[in-house]
């Protein structure tokens, strides 16, 4: 049989090769160096594992606390069992050298910057800006004043970077305290407020000014804002409960998700059933439900979601504990009408049973109805988790100038946020959309960047090269690839039931942040071949654990025009004839061995760093 040969289609490596491989810090919407930050932990260098971590997040203490860790997600490690705990190691870091291990002298950033970067190679966002000012690239704002209205993290990251540029950022706030959801919303079990009001300290002491009780539209109108200041950023999240649309909705004991968190966090009275249902799948649906079952719901809290559990946008480790402290969870169900007695009380919910049919516009599987498959859950309080939306009642679109999309959000461009108004920004949730923390703090970041430009007329080029380290003798943990993924410690669920406000995770010591943090596989770290020095004895590929190395001729390769153009200019006429080493990077688990067998030593480890220029 004449079989034709399959040729293999290769990537020849380049600086975006190099940086995709990083895929963790690839997935962070503000690039952390998660990579970097793990492997000091290793190292026990919980000071540069510290810095890497802060350099681009002024939000770090927090999201060691809840991020949802894109970085998580794309870890390689996967592959091979679990991912790296990189949140909880975040959270190490910030512990020992962080906002909250700085309890009564808050942290001048830049100074500590200064400090830590003097006794380091090893580059981070802080120290470019720090730099690029000093050396003149980047010119320094002189205090121009910058209005933020809303202080959560996208408010609060953008105030952060705004006064790092030399302007004068004042967040105007609603609520007595700033940091929008992760104060009003995410519960003090997941998130303790002495790390809110210590990373909050931080970012005050680089001279932002915070008006709280402050509600742009009552106490001060807009137009007023923007007479008063040079730019403004509007950055106001989205606070409200969407509501369900069936009949029975104004029943009393119905509550909206993100208002009953609100109470919840300030203090204020919410009375609550002893049979709670939580319409809905997301954090809002987790978090409602998880309180309820601490301020007083005694016999059952239902959480009832249209979709399956696949469908669900929470962790596991989210659900398993929500299981472990005894939420049920009924799935496939919509409801109908909420029924209520006599004196308008809530009694039930009317369900009805879904099957999922085609994916929507959002790629994911259509609810639909099954006819015939009602049924009643019996009730006494319901909660509505099922999306929230943003209230830009304070301004006007004739007045202002500014004008609405059709999911009622204020138009702004995507990359520099910039809308129609100039000088006006968006940030946050108020402009795309609910999202993740760490998304509020990258759509923050990058408007502080739009109003620099704005208002300096001179753009941030942020220009990356790279360079290799031959590491020479390099070794990793004996084992490393074979230990498990450490359990992040938490508190007994009875424990956690009587007191509410107790953390629920108690985070790494010492001991399991090492030991977790050497399963990292280190993809900053490559293997770099030297086809001078091969010999083709195919040794590296007889050693290799994972099998990724492979010893080919060239011509079974499918090369494209210009790689071929590349691999000529290296070896020349012998293109047809010569062999080439080709590699499975996601099974690579950057062991070394492969360097430290081969004969002629033409194999090195050299790990990658992306260095950057401001100007
Ligand atoms: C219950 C809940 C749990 C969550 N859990 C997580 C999680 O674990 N991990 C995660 O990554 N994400 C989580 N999220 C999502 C995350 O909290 C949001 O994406 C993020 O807070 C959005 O930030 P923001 O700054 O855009 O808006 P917000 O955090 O909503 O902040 C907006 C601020 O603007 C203020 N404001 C509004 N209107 C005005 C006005 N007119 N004048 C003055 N001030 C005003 C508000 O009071 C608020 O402080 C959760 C969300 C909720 C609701």
């Amino acid at each position: 049989m004449n079989r034709e040969k399959i040729r293999l289609s290769v990537e020849i490596p380049d600086k975006n090769y190099w940086r995709r491989l990083v895929s963790c810090q690839d997935a962070c919407p503000v690039h952390t160096d998660a990579r970097g930050y793990v492997r000091a932990i290793a190292e026990g260098n919980y000071e540069l594992a510290f810095r890497l971590a802060r350099g681009p997040n002024p939000l770090a203490s927090i999201c060691g606390r809840v991020c949802q860790a894109p970085c998580e997600e794309a870890c390689r490690r996967s592959a091979i069992d679990a991912p790296i705990s990189i949140r909880a190691l975040k959270r190490f870091t910030t512990e020992q050298c962080g906002a909250e291990a700085k309890k009564d002298t808050p942290l001048s950033v830049v100074e500590s910057v200064r400090r830590i970067t003097s006794a380091n190679t090893a580059r981070d966002e802080l120290q470019h800006i720090v730099n690029a000012q000093s050396e003149g690239r980047l010119p320094r704002a002189e205090g121009q004043q910058v209005a933020i209205i809303g202080g959560g993290p996208a408010g609060l990251s953008c105030a952060h970077d705004l006064s790092l540029f030399g302007f004068s950022p004042v967040i105007f706030e609603m609520e007595s305290k700033p940091a929008g959801m992760l104060y009003t919303g995410i519960p003090e079990f997941r998130l303790p407020r002495e790390v809110i009001d210590a990373e909050i300290r931080t970012i005050e002491s680089l001279g932002v000014k915070m008006r709280c009780g402050t509600t742009v539209g009552t106490d001060i109108q807009f137009p007023e804002i923007l007479r008063e200041f040079s730019a403004a950023v509007i950055s106001v999240g989205a606070k409200h409960s969407k509501g369900l649309n069936v009949p029975g909705e104004d029943a009393l004991g119905v509550h909206g998700g993100v208002e009953f968190l609100r109470k919840l966090s300030l203090g204020q009275e919410v009375k609550l059933g002893k049979q709670v249902v939580v319409i809905g799948g997301g954090f809002t649906a987790m978090d409602c439900s998880r309180s309820s079952l601490r301020f007083g719901a005694t016999d059952v809290v239902t959480i009832l979601y249209r979709r399956t559990r696949d469908e669900m946008p929470v962790s596991d480790l989210e659900l398993e504990e929500a299981s472990e402290e005894g939420v049920e969870f009924k799935y496939l169900v919509t409801p109908l009408a909420i029924e209520k007695d006599s004196e308008g009380k809530v009694t039930g919910v009317r369900l009805q049973g879904i099957c999922l049919g085609p994916p929507d516009a959002s790629g994911r599987r259509r609810p639909e109805p099954i006819p015939g498959s009602e049924f009643l859950q019996p009730c006494d309080t319901l909660i509505r988790a099922i999306g929230q939306q943003t209230d830009l009642s304070f301004i006007d679109t004739n007045r202002d100038g500014l004008t609405f999309n059709k999911w009622g959000l204020i138009d702004c461009d995507e990359e520099t946020l910039t809308t129609k108004l100039p000088g006006v920004f968006m940030a946050g949730d108020a402009a795309y959309g609910t999202s993740l923390v760490i998304d509020a703090v990258a759509s923050g970041k990058k408007a502080a960047r739009s109003i620099y430009h704005h208002l300096l007329k001179h753009p941030i080029v942020i220009e990356t090269t790279q360079t290799h380290e031959d590491l020479g003798t390099y070794t990793r943990e004996i084992g490393f690839e074979s230990i498990p993924r450490t359990v992040i410690p938490r508190a007994e669920k009875d424990i956690r039931i009587a007191d509410h406000n107790a953390s629920v995770e108690l985070g790494y010591d010492e001991g399991r942040a090492r030991l977790e943090a050497s399963r990292c596989l280190d993809c900053g770290i490559n293997t770099i071949f030297d086809g001078q020095k091969c010999i083709l004895c195919g040794g590296c590929v007889d050693i290799c654990p994972t099998r990724c190395l492979k010893l080919v001729p060239l011509a079974d390769l499918n090369l494209t025009e210009a790689q071929e153009e590349r691999a000529v200019e290296c070896i020349g006429d012998e293109l047809k004839h010569g062999s080439a080493i080709i590699k499975d990077e996601d099974a690579c688990i950057r062991c070394g061995l492969c360097a430290r067998w081969c004969p002629p030593k033409a194999i090195t480890m050299e790990r990658m760093h992306f260095s950057e220029e401001w100007s």
